[in-house]
């Protein structure tokens, strides 16, 4: 899972300077952050950016296929893509034996310790060989559940059955399927669809030729959590699919690539932005990897664009997630009225992948690396 920050660069894909001027049709309309660094990005921007302008004047820009006419749980709500929720199904729990987060027993899923933590700046844990150990156990084990998670992935399966699937690996493996009940999130893992960009909620919906979906999985075993996710492709992808999530996966790699110790973490985002935009395709801003060991998710925050102005240094035990979210089209962001699933504006494809990284003396141990496969995720295959 990912988590929120702030600065400002140029909208215009493929531009990395920073930016001051604002569109004065978005101040009109009260969209926030629309920055160009200049008239002419401004102007060569203008047709992907006036849609903006059309979604805040309500306009729809795009026929939807709602197949299922009967559940809509949001009628008023103007959906950004093709995408629409579908029933869940019932709640699942985990046997009271297996020891859990102080989240998971909270009525609004509140996780006090990292509150705590919060209130105490932004320290970056260095641990301890023992608090090590346990989080390369925890990280093999969330390993693990993404693996069965991958076995039964495809066509005409539904989100939910995956959901079921991780739910019943972690309990297996003596985990607390760390996402359930975490600020109330209802299921065991996030499964983010086409559109969405991350913290999609497993729901009824089968699979269909074509899509792309996100497996997110966190684990918690033995006071650690252990947290990573890959984007798989549904059946026969369209070549953009294909790029998009190819591009993603090497912009995790390259960034990795950097880690060791007195590296700045705000340097991730440079290599990140880079990559992408070299490509064509655009950087999330909305939510970054983050610190995780007994807490889930904490300092640092580790935003993926360039120019952040992210404060730390890397150094030997500290850990961390880097979890890109790459976008077809724009990198702007909205939020479904279950305050959780994250779409792009423009409907267009986004793609993830995250792995939980140790900072070792020499360089780096991925935690939550593919047993095999030389590491490759699973869409390499
Ligand atoms: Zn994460
Ligand atoms: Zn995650």
């Amino acid at each position: 899972m990912a988590t929120t920050p702030q600065s400002r660069g140029c909208e215009s894909p493929g531009c990395d300077k920073s930016a001051n001027l604002q569109c004065p049709t978005c101040m009109k309309l009260g969209i926030q952050g629309s920055y160009f660094c200049s008239q002419s990005c401004f102007k060569e921007n203008w047709k992907s950016h006036k849609v903006l302008h059309k979604i805040a004047q309500g306009e729809a820009i795009d026929g939807s296929d709602s197949k299922d006419k009967e559940y809509n749980p949001w009628p008023h709500f103007r959906y950004t893509g093709k995408l629409r929720p579908f029933p869940q199904s019932k709640k699942r729990t985990v046997p009271a034996s297996i020891p859990r987060p102080d989240y998971a027993d909270h009525p609004g899923g509140i996780p006090r310790s990292e509150l705590e933590m919060k209130m105490k700046a932004t320290h970056i844990k260095t641990l301890s060989d023992e608090e090590i150990e346990g989080m390369r156990v925890a990280c093999k084990l969330g390993r693990e559940v993404l693996d069965e998670a991958a076995k039964v992935i495809g066509v005409g399966v539904t989100t939910d059955e995956i959901d079921r699937v991780v739910h019943e690996a972690c309990i297996e493996r003596e985990c607390y399927p760390s996402p359930l009940n975490y600020y109330q999130f209802p299921r065991s893992c996030c499964t983010s669809v086409n559109e969405v960009i991350c913290h999609g909620i497993p729901d009824l919906r089968p699979l269909e030729n074509g899509d792309i979906c996100n497996v997110d999985v966190t684990v918690y075993h033995r006071d650690f959590h252990g947290d990573l996710n890959e984007t798989f492709l549904i059946g026969e992808v369209s070549e953009t699919a294909r790029k998009l999530t190819q591009v993603t996966w090497e912009c995790l790699e390259k960034a990795i690539s950097i880690v060791k110790p007195q590296e700045k973490y705000r340097d991730i985002g440079n290599v990140i932005q880079k990559h992408a935009h070299a490509n064509g395709f655009s950087v999330v801003r909305s939510y970054c990897g983050h610190g995780i060991h007994q807490l889930f998710h904490t300092a640092p925050s580790i935003p993926h664009y360039a120019k952040n102005k992210v404060i730390g240094i890397m150094k030997p035990g500290h850990c961390f997630t880097i979890e890109p979210m790459i976008s077809q089209g724009a990198w702007r962001d909205d939020t479904w009225p279950d305050k959780w699933t994250a779409v792009t504006i423009d409907g267009l494809l986004s793609a993830q992948f995250e792995h939980t990284l140790l900072v070792t003396d020499t360089g780096v141990e991925v935690l939550t690396k593919r047993n095999g496969h030389n590491g490759q995720p699973y869409f390499m295959d």
